[in-house]
């Protein structure tokens, strides 16, 4: 073994040791919306997915998917700034500014690549970034990554953004970064406290709304339509498309001076190649069948609300969420390991989500759900949980 790979052995047993390693199941079939899968030759429910409005094998979308490709072919050839911005990909972002109310978008590969983004263009050496403690890790590393004296308060806590606000100083340019809907726990920010911090202090707001975009606010748009915020109030908002929208990639929403800046300057826009734009024929779509379809954005909310009233019913107590994402706190590692285990021998795919995605101790399974998930099958996840709870599995003092 080389040397490179002893110290890699190590390092690798150093976190099976903790209970933290990770492994893939490969998913050899989905039908049913997504959430019938097939994984070592058994179909299973999946719980996991982020395709909260079940879009991604809607046949609008598919279709358009298809189409696409026929006449675009497969990849876009190029990045945007060379040659691999197609019709598709800018009529997508007219219609994603249109979308959440902004005057301009931008299309980025990844959500991840979005935040960076943001984050470079905004902040550097001298100046200052504020992060809730739970935000995403792209949000996280963006904030280190880009230079700035990067800082983080306690969960949704405006009182501590507050003060810190306040000890940087109204000369300094500071960037304030809140995921919208936390992405492990499903709680949403206290985005309007939040913003008007941001208005007085003063400090630049984004808000990352990957989980909140298409589930909610009055049009789909979002926890920032949901809590009245305009541009003013939340000047740049960063949405993904490959959860609610059901597709694959990313947009920065915001003034036409934020997103040519971003446009001229940003590396993780300028130096990678453009999505395919199928994708962006697919998502386009797939907006068109959110505004059809309104009705999945209820029915994922009414199964996330049964559910929380049936674990309750059981004496658990999933953490404080009205989203899609519902957590139960099981603490550590190993035991929120077996949990997962034992749904999964029944038929029901629940990940366990363990540190260093979650601080020490709180190692959580976490159910998302999805339209295309039939209210029997909420039930008969919850008598999966009757089960886990009756056998010790699960304990409800454990709960949060
Ligand atoms: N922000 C949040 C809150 C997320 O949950 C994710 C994806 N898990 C991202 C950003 C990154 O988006 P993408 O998967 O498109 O890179």
């Amino acid at each position: 073994m080389s040397r490179a790979d002893q110290t890699l052995a190590e390092e690798l047993a150093a976190q099976a040791a903790a209970g933290r390693s990770r492994r893939r199941r490969t998913v050899e079939a989905r039908a049913a919306g997504g959430v019938r899968v097939t994984v070592a030759g058994r179909e299973c429910l999946a719980f996991c997915s982020n395709d909260y409005l079940g879009l991604a094998d809607h046949p609008r979308v598919v279709a358009a998917f298809c189409e696409a490709a026929r006449r675009w072919g497969v990849g876009s050839g190029a990045s945007h700034l060379v040659s691999g911005h197609d019709a598709e990909h800018h009529a997508l972002e007219e219609e994603l500014a249109r979308f959440v109310a902004r005057p301009r978008a931008l299309l980025f590969s990844t959500g991840y690549m979005a935040n960076l983004a943001v984050a470079s263009v905004l902040a550097g050496r001298g100046d200052h970034v504020l992060e809730d403690r739970l935000n995403h890790a792209s949000l996280l590393d963006a904030g280190l990554a880009c230079g700035a004296r990067f800082s983080s308060y306690a969960h949704g806590d405006v009182a501590a953004l507050r003060s810190k606000l306040a000890a940087i100083g109204a000369a300094a340019r500071t960037l304030v970064l809140t995921d919208g809907v936390f992405s492990m726990d499903g709680d949403i920010a206290p985005l309007q406290e939040i913003a008007a911090a941001c208005r007085e202090l003063p400090a630049t707001l984004l808000v990352d709304d990957a989980h909140g975009f298409g589930v909610l606010g009055a049009t789909g748009a979002g926890a920032v339509e949901e809590a009245g915020l305009g541009l003013d109030a939340v000047p740049v908002l960063m949405c993904t498309l490959g959860k609610a929208v059901g597709t694959f990639g990313a947009f920065v929403a915001g003034s036409p001076m934020l997103i040519e800046s971003l446009l001229q300057r940003a590396r993780t826009y300028i130096y990678t190649t453009a999505l395919p734009p199928a994708v962006a024929a697919a998502t386009r779509e797939s907006l068109r069948v959110m505004r059809d379809e309104p009705w999945r954005r209820g029915r994922v909310l009414e199964h996330a609300a049964r559910f929380r009233a049936g674990l309750a019913e059981l004496g658990l107590r999933p953490l404080p969420s009205r989203t899609p994402i519902q957590p139960l706190l099981i603490g550590a590692e190993a035991a929120a390991v077996v949990a997962s285990h034992a749904l999964f021998e029944q038929g029901f795919w629940v990940p366990a989500i363990r540190p260093p995605t979650v601080p020490v101790g709180t190692s959580r399974l976490r159910f998302t759900f999805s339209a295309s998930h039939t209210e029997a099958e909420v039930e008969q996840l919850l008598a999966a949980l009757r089960t886990l709870r009756d056998s010790g599995v699960i304990q409800p003092t454990a709960a949060a």
